[in-house]
């Protein structure tokens, strides 16, 4: 088999099972036992926590680890607002993106079932949030900014920097004007928005330092990066607010109990660790790879359509449009054919609905429809590129024979 759908995970890389695998039987300890084989789980676990700390930037007490980036996102959205809520924080208004993950998406809706006014911002063709957009959009009722890093989709990277720059810069504003009013005149003091992102995408190409992004919370997940399924954690700054989803044994400074998957925590720092220990090296031979496989798939296919073309793109994405034929359609005859990818997001496919993502970058419903999600990895080679080029354009004429 070919695999070309690494945005919907990746394989375990040896190294990270290793590491997981004395924590499934020899040191099966529960890391919330007093005695010392827990402890040594606890330490297992401190130790994984405070690696992944230092990869991105945080305090270990800053993070919270979950089953994954869906769970961690949630605690993100729901977490911060019922909690806001709870310390009498009234504001109502949350800004996301239009091309945000169903994890993202979902959780939104329920918002503003709930009485939360949501704004979802438009993106350029290239899937990217204008910072100027994104500043008009801000009012003094909007109380939390989530917008992904990484597009699962379409691969486009967002400028998290610059936004993460404007909240800070709006919230200090805030601050120091009302320490400028007469104590008399103050009244309470002016409460931060806060920024969430969804960076479960990113880890593998880009840097997710949290300070470099002025970021609040952050969710990644173990299976996008070489590590686990079923882990993933949710990076939270002192200071933040969340009320648990979960209540229980108050493992996890009392935001997530649960007892802690030890062997997966494990094996999350030590991919993290290779991860950003190649990612300089993987993005050049990826995005090699990537090139070379959309120009021969483009000399022989002329007509297929490369959606998004800008520098601000996942080395990992090529998405693209093959006009007059179902993406759905495609993707059987190739996976026949031994090559899997995918249909917009992986969560999204087996239903016949047109990519939100693609219908939000101005492509029309049909096109959209016509689109497939090629996603390379580490182990993708030049021999299974250039393979791959045959055979999709074989399986495209076929499709295009039969209507
Ligand atoms: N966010 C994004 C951008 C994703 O691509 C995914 C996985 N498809 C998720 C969230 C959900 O991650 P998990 O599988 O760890 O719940």
């Amino acid at each position: 088999m070919i695999y070309f759908d690494y945005s919907a995970t990746t394989p375990l890389d040896p190294k990270v099972l290793k590491s997981m695998t004395p924590y499934f039987s020899k040191d099966f300890f529960n890391p919330a036992s007093i005695h010392s084989a827990g402890q040594k789980a606890l330490k297992a676990v401190e130790d994984a926590r405070y690696k992944i700390a230092r990869l991105i930037g945080s305090r270990g007490s800053e993070i919270v680890f979950t089953s994954g980036a869906t769970e961690a996102n949630n605690l993100a959205l729901r977490g911060l607002l019922e909690g806001a809520l709870s310390k009498g924080d009234k504001r109502k208004h949350i800004i996301s993106t239009s091309i945000e993950h169903s994890s993202i998406l979902e959780p939104l809706n329920d918002l503003k079932k709930k009485g939360y006014k949501v704004d979802l911002l438009p993106v350029d063709k290239n899937g990217l949030v204008s910072l100027s957009v994104l500043e008009k959009a801000i009012t003094e009722d909007t109380i939390l900014i989530s917008i992904g890093y990484v597009n699962s989709e379409v691969g486009s990277i967002q400028p998290l920097n610059r936004f993460g720059r404007l909240i800070k810069k709006l919230n200090s504003h805030r601050y120091e004007t009302w320490l400028k009013l007469s104590t008399r005149k103050r009244g309470d003091k002016p409460r931060p928005m806060y920024f969430h992102s969804d960076a479960t995408q990113a880890f593998n190409v880009i840097d997710c330092d949290i300070n470099k992004l002025h970021l609040d919370l952050m969710s990644l997940s173990g299976h996008k990066l070489y590590g686990p399924k079923g882990v993933g954690l949710l990076f939270v700054r002192r200071g933040t607010i969340l009320k648990p989803q979960q209540l229980g044994g108050h493992q996890e400074r009392n935001l997530r109990s649960g007892t802690l998957n030890v062997p997966a925590i494990v094996g999350l720092a030590q991919a993290m660790i290779i991860a950003q220990k190649n990612r300089v090296t993987f993005n050049n031979k990826i995005s090699k790879l990537r090139d070379t496989f959309i120009k021969s798939l483009l000399k022989l296919e002329p007509s297929l359509m490369i959606t998004v073309k800008s520098f601000a793109l996942s080395a990992m994405h090529a998405n693209i449009i093959f006009p007059k034929v179902q993406g759905d359609a495609l993707l059987s005859a190739l996976d026949e054919k031994g090559i899997a990818v995918s249909a917009g997001s992986a969560c999204a496919s087996g239903d016949l609905e047109a990519s939100h993502v693609l219908v939000a970058l101005g492509y029309e419903k049909s096109l959209a429809q016509s689109a497939l999600r090629f996603t390379f990895g580490r182990i993708t080679n030049i021999k299974e590129v250039n393979q791959a080029v045959k055979i999709v354009s074989l399986a495209y004429r076929a499709c295009l024979r039969r209507g």
